[in-house]
């Protein structure tokens, strides 16, 4: 049977698949009909149990992820919350609801400290969700462990389990929620993870099946024959030999140069770019940086990480996005608020320009992170002191979710007078494509976020998996509002960017470019890809496939169009 979904980057993969566990629900407040002290000695079972795994596991992942690994252990065998949960059977608490009390005490306890401890919650969390299950006789939440390499089968995945994925045990995922630009599609595309998400009948793929992953089709194959193995295996070798082609700079094959940048969330990433031919960061997403701070990073906190991806890229550009609150990158000491509708709500510039302070600390930090690169100076004349000319690197700087000239003028203003020499906005509110002109008499430069872009235009959540078909930045009507920005960026004579996933789609990159566009920040994996499929076209063929695009009545049209016009150019 093929299941369809939308893929995430172009790799195959091939194995078995092995499900996540299903988040647990909290356990009912009902009266315990369990003699205490069974119930007591039940709870100290498990707690030993927990304790001792989180102990082994820390044992066996090593470095920093001990330390935590061993910090939860503690926090399974501490006397306090012992005591507490005794007291609560006590009260004829079942026990898996007086686990979950004294978990949630000591958790809000935490949180009203604020600052590391606030920040240890989450893992207090983890832990009385792992006693819990073991009460149950479920398997722990969190990345099933195998041996062998596998697929994991997922209802969703939080960043936070993406983020502790083990490469050289999960060879793909699928998702039953989740569009192209959610971030746990974002941060598999980074991790070179094949993808297929938002795949209705996920739900239903039994463990152990063997599947063929194919995220360029968007399709999982739960039945494959022996041959459709095979031909995947020979796709997996080919896109292993793109990949070590030689790392020219980004160009279309008349040599219009169109730059190939990275876009990253810590300077750990850096290497990796730069080996995949990165000419630069198109985006540096900052908040990624501090999504579990309670608190705002101070400005020399903030240095220390903006200095570390200067240097990384010195002789470079790198563009850095201030910090980006929103439904999907919540970060509470920006926006915790609860909204209704937070996709609509204080995000972006939006909640920067409503607690300005934490603006302005950024901007001073990345100001002094770029002196401290280009050499000290008096700002203005004479500023780039130190430094050979190749050492420098081009700190540009952007806002988030600008909706018009108002918010443009205020965030470049702002950024200017703090030492940024480059200020620009991001295009991913259908308005600012449409008064572009206006935007572009006060940005030095537009970086088009066409994740977002497409989410309102479609008015489709882009966390949703059962709108993702919407959630397409080959609809014309994404296009025409790029064509829109593009055009504007060539009046001012001033450079349009694009930097959200459209980026990464070879081909859409070409009509992309053929729009107006005139650099492409994406993740590093999709470098070569996109550089391969540039080459192929020239400017003149990059016009004429994006007309094609615009003229489409809907994204698949848009893309099966350009598909067969590009077969014909590369024959004709
Ligand atoms: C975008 O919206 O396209 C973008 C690049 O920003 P993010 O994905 O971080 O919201
Ligand atoms: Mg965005």
């Amino acid at each position: 049977m093929v299941l369809n979904g939308v893929g995430v980057g172009r790799s195959v993969a091939v194995g078995p698949t092995l499900r996540m566990p299903e988040p647990l629900a909290e356990p009912v407040d009902e009266v315990s009909t369990e003699p205490q002290p069974e119930a007591f000695a039940r709870v100290q079972a498990a707690l030993a149990a927990v304790s001792a795994d989180l102990e082994a596991r820390g044992e066996k992942a090593g470095g920093q992820a001990q330390d935590v690994l061993n910090a939860q252990s503690l926090m399974a065998a501490d006397p306090t919350i012992v005591e507490d949960i005794e007291t609560r059977l006590g009260d004829g608490r079942t026990a898996e609801r007086a686990v979950f009390e004294a978990y949630a005490g000591f958790r809000d306890l935490l949180v009203q400290m604020g600052g590391y401890m606030a920040e240890r919650a989450t893992d207090l969390d983890d832990v009385s969700r792992r006693v819990i299950a073991n009460l149950r006789g479920v398997a722990a939440p969190g990345i099933p462990e195998s041996d062998a390499p596998f697929i994991l089968v997922a209802h969703d995945l939080a960043p936070a389990d993406t983020a502790l994925l083990d490469l050289d045990k999960v060879m793909g995922l699928i998702t039953r929620e989740g569009g192209p630009t959610s971030h746990t599609a974002i941060l598999a595309r980074s991790k070179s993870i094949p993808a297929i998400v938002g795949v209705e009948g996920a739900e239903n793929i039994a463990d152990g099946t063997f599947v063929v992953l194919d995220a360029a089709a968007g399709t999982v194959d739960t039945s494959p024959s022996d041959s459709d193995v095979e031909d995947a295996r020979q796709r997996i070798a080919e896109r292993a030999s793109l990949a070590a082609a030689p790392l020219t700079p980004g160009a279309l094959a008349d040599g219009t140069a169109i730059p190939l940048l990275a876009n990253l969330g810590s300077a750990d990433g850096a290497a990796e770019a730069l080996a995949a031919g990165a000419e630069g960061v198109g985006l540096f997403r900052t908040e990624f940086l501090f999504l579990d701070a309670s608190v705002a990073p101070t400005v020399d906190e903030q240095f220390v990480e903006y200095e570390r991806m200067l240097r990384a890229f010195a002789g470079k550009k790198v563009v850095v996005r201030v910090l980006d609150a929103g439904a999907d990158k919540p970060l509470s000491f920006l926006n915790d608020a609860p909204e209704e509708n937070p996709a609509l709500g204080l995000r972006g510039i939006r909640a920067l320009r409503a607690s300005e302070q934490i603006l302005i600390d950024q901007l001073t930090a990345l100001a002094r992170a770029e002196e401290a690169v280009n050499g000290a100076g008096v700002l203005g004349a004479g500023r780039h002191g130190g430094g050979g000319a190749s050492e420098r690197v081009d700190l540009w700087v952007m806002a988030p979710m600008v909706a018009d000239a108002d918010d443009s003028e205020y965030f470049t203003t702002v950024a200017r007078e703090l030492g940024i020499q480059v200020a620009g906005v991001m295009a991913e509110v259908p308005s600012s494509a449409l008064v572009a002109d206006q935007i572009f008499e006060t940005a030095d430069f537009v970086s088009i976020g066409t994740n977002d872009l497409t989410q309102y235009t479609l008015a489709a959540d882009r966390l949703l998996g059962s709108v993702a078909n919407l959630q397409d930045p080959w609809h014309p009507a994404v296009l025409r509002l790029v064509g829109m920005l593009g055009r504007a960026g060539l009046d001012a004579g001033k450079p349009v960017g694009v930097c959200g996933e459209a980026a990464a789609d070879p081909l859409l990159a070409v009509v992309l470019v053929g729009l107006g566009v005139t650099s492409l920040s994406m993740t590093p994996a999709a470098i070569a890809d996109v550089r391969a499929e540039l080459a192929r076209h020239t400017r003149a063929e990059a016009e004429a496939l994006a007309r094609a695009a615009l003229k489409a009545t809907s994204a698949s049209r848009a893309r099966i169009a350009v598909t067969r016009l590009a077969a014909a150019n590369a024959v004709g």
